[in-house]
């Protein structure tokens, strides 16, 4: 009996002691995982503070690469115009029932080209259908003014902008895009002398082309011009001037050929034969953006 007792005895404590090493084992267990979980919570805090930094890194260098990108893209373009022979259509002073043909003739070729828009002849369906075709069939939509009247234009450059946003903002009303491109009635050489007989200012023109600049807006005149304009050029003269002007621009740094015509019924005549010399001498044919390829007088 007594050996029993002293057996039992022994086992509880053998027992305790186990149980108290494994109550110790288990607090230390939890002091270590708080420790270690603290650990890893300043360690993750530390990467999310360098995230964060690289982050705003990434923001602020942002910018820059979007410049260099854009500047990359346009050294690109650039240097391909050196050896391919590209060409320009821009139709000026539409659109009217005139467009649509042009346009008709310009989807038969699968060509785009650039439409320099006056805004106040969208005041009729033919015309409202021809600036939906043009939106629809992938041809760039640009502004030449609201109304085409020099004397009042390059009177100021804020009567030149108030007839220019007006033209912007019923385009940008009809077509749901703002136009990034602009053609000066008259072109640049023309508008500087113009603001000079208008406004008794030449300077007048440096401010507009300043406030062009300043939105982002490109000017593009013409190195080629079909003088269509004079309605004494006939549709076969037309095409000869621009095949003429064409091939002289081929001795130039760039094959490019920025072509000026009208929504005139002579261009649509000379407008298939146009096309089929220019393909004949290897050109291919591109529309105007914004940040690429222009040519200006002044
Ligand atoms: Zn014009």
């Amino acid at each position: 009996m007594k050996i029993l007792c002293l057996v039992i005895t022994f086992l509880g404590l053998l027992l305790a002691v186990v149980f108290g090493f494994a109550g110790i084992n288990q607090k230390d267990a939890a002091k270590k995982y708080l420790a270690d979980a603290e650990n890893l919570a300043e360690i993750q805090k530390g990467y999310e503070a360098e995230i964060g930094e690289l982050e705003q890194k990434i923001a602020e260098l942002s910018p820059e690469k979007e410049t260099l990108t854009v500047k990359k893209e346009y050294l690109e373009e650039m240097a391909r115009y050196r050896t391919e022979k590209t060409a320009f259509l821009t139709f000026d002073d539409g659109p009217s029932t005139n467009t649509l043909k042009i346009l008709d003739i310009l989807k038969q070729y699968d060509i785009k080209a650039t439409f320099f828009v006056v805004a106040s002849k969208l005041d009729n369906l033919a015309s409202l259908q021809a600036l939906q075709r043009m939106a629809d069939e992938g041809h760039t939509i640009a502004i030449h003014a609201y109304n085409h009247v020099y004397s009042d234009l390059y009177q100021s450059k804020d009567a030149f902008f108030a007839d220019f946003d007006k033209a912007s903002a019923l385009i940008e009303e009809k077509t749901g895009k703002k136009p990034e491109i602009a053609r000066l009635p008259g072109g640049t050489y023309s508008a500087w002398q113009f603001c000079q007989q208008y406004g008794g200012d030449g300077a007048i023109f440096d401010e507009i082309m300043d406030e062009f600049e300043k939105r982002n807006i490109m000017v593009a005149d013409w190195n080629v011009d079909s003088e269509d304009w004079n309605s004494a050029t006939t549709a076969a003269a037309a095409t000869e001037n621009i095949v003429s002007g064409a091939r002289k621009r081929l001795s130039g740094e760039y094959k490019t050929a920025l072509i000026l015509m009208h929504d005139f019924s002579n261009t649509i005549a000379s407008l298939e034969n146009t096309i089929g010399r220019l393909k004949g001498m290897g050109f291919s044919f591109e529309t105007l953006h914004n940040g690429g390829y222009y040519y200006r007088q002044k």
